[in-house]
């Protein structure tokens, strides 16, 4: 017999199971199904995208050993850099806005990395925290992972999520649903099952205050009112991860919406998600409610609701943002 080969934590990302999301399932008529992203080293679906990124800039010699990899990012980006970036040898720089939340902030420092807090400024100004991570790179020789246009990001879900979803349906998968962050987990997906069937149905799931839904469906970003809390998510802007992805529809969801599906999944399947994993499944149930029964359909599960907790899981915190946790999953229909 051969010896086993056995791989560190950058060995270990992907390959996450597919959950079957009962009460929703039931209710449709379909088959609705939730890719556990959260069983990640790093615990978020940003892994895959860190470990892609930094995989590309070491085949492609940006990337050396012991070299320091810079990024703006508020939250599961950082944490999958500084992971995988630890597993493989390089030191991470975070540039990270002074009004994110201070565990973050502190759970980064905790991970190892050196964490720079920048004034909270808008895309256009030059001293935007994206902006300042490319200038720090450009200064001192770092690389910059630059996860919004690098696709690199979408190849990673190409290559890994995308495969994953097809074998784990046995190629039955039938909808996609996802929302945009930098778009590389919706891009990525959409490219290679449209590749293996093309008609295989991509939804879009974009939270309000967000212009994907409008980019999707009117072809402009100018139809982005309302608000959210959901972090992670909310793209303004097409990024070169989304532009030309294979994208057919897209659904707005409320917060209150994923919050019902969240508390449901808690209180009933033991599933302990972030919002942002709601907004998806509001997708997928979207898609159910207008495809019919009989379909399947594949959603990710981004991260689970521990960063969350004194917001989404706090009852004060939910009351001041006028959102009711006690709400029957029957109330969506
Ligand atoms: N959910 C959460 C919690 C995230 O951190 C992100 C990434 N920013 C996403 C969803 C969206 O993923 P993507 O960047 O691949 O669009």
């Amino acid at each position: 017999m051969n010896p086993p080969t056995y791989h560190g934590v950058d060995g270990h990302v992907g390959n996450t199971p597919l959950i079957h999301l009962r009460r929703l399932s039931e209710l449709t008529g379909c088959e609705i199904l939730g890719k556990a992203e959260f069983m990640n080293p790093g615990g978020s679906v940003k892994d895959r995208a860190a470990l892609g990124i930094i995989t590309d800039a070491e085949e492609r010699g940006l990337l050396k050993p012991g070299m320091t990899i810079v990024e703006g990012t508020a939250g599961n980006t950082g944490i999958g850099l500084t992971v995988v970036g630890a597993a493989r040898g390089y030191r991470t720089v975070i540039v990270i806005p002074e009004t994110q939340a201070p565990e973050k902030i502190t759970l980064l420092r905790t991970l190892g990395a050196d964490v720079r807090t920048v004034p909270a400024k808008p895309y256009s100004d030059p001293d935007n925290y994206n902006h300042i991570a490319r200038r720090l790179a450009e200064e001192n020789g770092w690389f910059w992972a630059n996860q919004f246009d690098n696709t690199a990001n979408r190849e990673a879900h190409r290559r890994t999520t995308g495969p994953e979803i097809w074998e784990q349906t046995g190629g039955t998968v039938s909808a996609f649903s996802a929302a945009i962050g930098t778009g590389g987990t919706l891009a990525g997906v959409s490219q290679f099952l449209k590749e293996k069937n093309p008609a295989i149905t991509t939804v879009c799931a974009d939270p309000y205050g967000a212009a994907m839904w409008s980019w999707f469906t009117n072809g402009h970003t100018d139809d982005d009112d309302g608000d959210s809390v959901a972090e992670g998510i909310g793209q303004s802007r097409v990024t070169a991860n989304v532009a030309d992805a294979p994208v057919d529809k897209a659904f707005r969801i409320d917060d209150q919406t994923a919050l019902t599906i969240l508390n449901q999944l808690l209180r009933e399947e033991g599933l302990f998600l972030g919002l942002s994993s709601g907004i998806n499944i509001g997708g997928a149930l979207g898609q159910a409610i207008e495809g019919g029964p009989g379909q399947t359909i594949v959603t990710i599960l981004c991260d689970s609701g521990h960063k969350y907790q004194s917001k989404l899981y706090d009852r004060e915190w939910l009351a001041e943002n006028g959102l009711d946790p006690d709400l029957p999953l029957e109330s969506l229909f």
